[in-house]
């Protein structure tokens, strides 16, 4: 009998998708939401579901009673019963290299940003300014120092990146093996060291008990005056009140996130009108290939859960049947 996959998430089409999907002759079918009536009869004879951040309780897990797999398009999977999941026997997974590229290059770009006063210079440009004084001082960037908090994928990348323009790298992960700094040009330091020698601290570490807020008060007074926060990762990781105060206190130069504690944030946030704090819409992991990507990978392991294949990226394990 050919496998029903439910797709609960609209990026665009789902053409690469269902050609994915082609290999096991699924039968696609594209519901707006998890919580109508006739998609939850859908849903408890679905073979597979495909969900981006709709939550998936552990309630509505226990109605299923077919599925093999909930893969998330996307990395976080908070908002999936993990337990609940596993104790059905269905796999978890999720897509957690998608944007490696695109994330580095908004945490660069974010940086440039800060480091060029650009939106300033443009939007005084726009209004008929025409004088580099406004913007001084800046400083030559080659010969400065970024300091990564986390030196995973997307740290890595950014390392490599940020050398092309000149700057020293400094790194701060404690989880990982030595034989990770493979290259004589990382420098792996302690967290008084990396907060105290930094011009621009870009983190790249998942938000856990263990990092939430991670950038606190105490990070801040320890910080360069002329230091630069960049935030790509996670809004929790930093204590956005301890960063307004640190910022209105000249304690650091500023800040430049992608993400906040909250998002979208009230219009009232006062992060939104601090001159020198940039925010973007947690678009760093947005390209039309990295969308393309997380859909295509995210269908590739509901056809090896339904071939009986271990997936590529689970998050839970389940005993798995090759002979299916
Ligand atoms: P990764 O798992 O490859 O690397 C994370 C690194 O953090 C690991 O090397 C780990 O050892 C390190 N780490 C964990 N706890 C730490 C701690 N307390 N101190 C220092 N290092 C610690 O993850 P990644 O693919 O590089 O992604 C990093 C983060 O980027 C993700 O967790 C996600 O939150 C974020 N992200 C954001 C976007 C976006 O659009 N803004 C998109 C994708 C990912």
């Amino acid at each position: 009998m050919e496998p029903t996959v439910i797709i609960a998430y609209k990026f665009g089409d789902i053409q690469a998708e269902e050609e994915v999907l082609q290999a096991i002759n699924a039968t696609v079918l594209r519901v707006e939401n998890l919580d109508t009536p006739d998609v939850l009869k859908r849903v408890t004879q679905a073979d597979a579901l495909m969900v981006a951040l709709q939550r998936v309780s552990a309630e509505l897990i226990a109605t299923m009673e077919r599925c093999r797999i909930i893969s998330r398009i996307g990395t976080g999977f908070d908002t999936i019963d993990i337990d609940a999941a596993t104790q059905h026997g269905i796999w978890v997974t999720n897509v957690p290299d998608y944007a490696v590229d695109e994330v580095s290059t908004h945490a660069i770009a974010l940086l440039l940003a800060h480091a060029r006063s650009l939106p300033f210079l443009i939007e005084s440009t726009r209004k008929g300014g025409w004088d580099h004084k406004t913007v001084v001082p800046i400083r030559r960037l080659q010969g400065q120092t970024l300091g990564l908090i986390g030196f995973g994928r997307i740290g890595k990348m950014v390392a490599m990146k940020a050398r092309g323009l000149g700057l020293e790298v400094i790194v701060y992960d404690p989880y990982l093996a030595p034989e990770s700094f493979e290259s004589a040009d990382t420098q792996i330091v302690d967290w008084e060291t990396l907060l105290g020698t930094s011009d621009f601290i870009s983190l790249h570490v998942p938000l856990t008990e263990a990092t939430h807020y991670i950038i606190n008060a105490r990070a801040f007074s320890l910080m360069k005056s002329t230091a630069v926060l960049i935030n790509t990762a996670r809004g929790g990781l930093v204590d956005e009140n301890a960063l307004l105060q640190a910022v209105r206190a000249d304690q650091i130069a500023g800040a430049a996130l992608d993400v906040l504690s909250v998002e979208p944030p009230p219009l009232e946030h006062p992060l939104l009108t601090e001159d020198r704090v940039l925010i973007t819409p947690h678009s760093a992991w947005y390209s039309e290939e990295s969308m393309l990507d997380m859909c295509m990978r995210g269908a590739e392991e509901v056809v090896r859960a339904m071939r009986g294949e271990k997936p590529r990226c689970p998050v839970n394990q389940i005993k798995h049947d090759s002979s299916v």
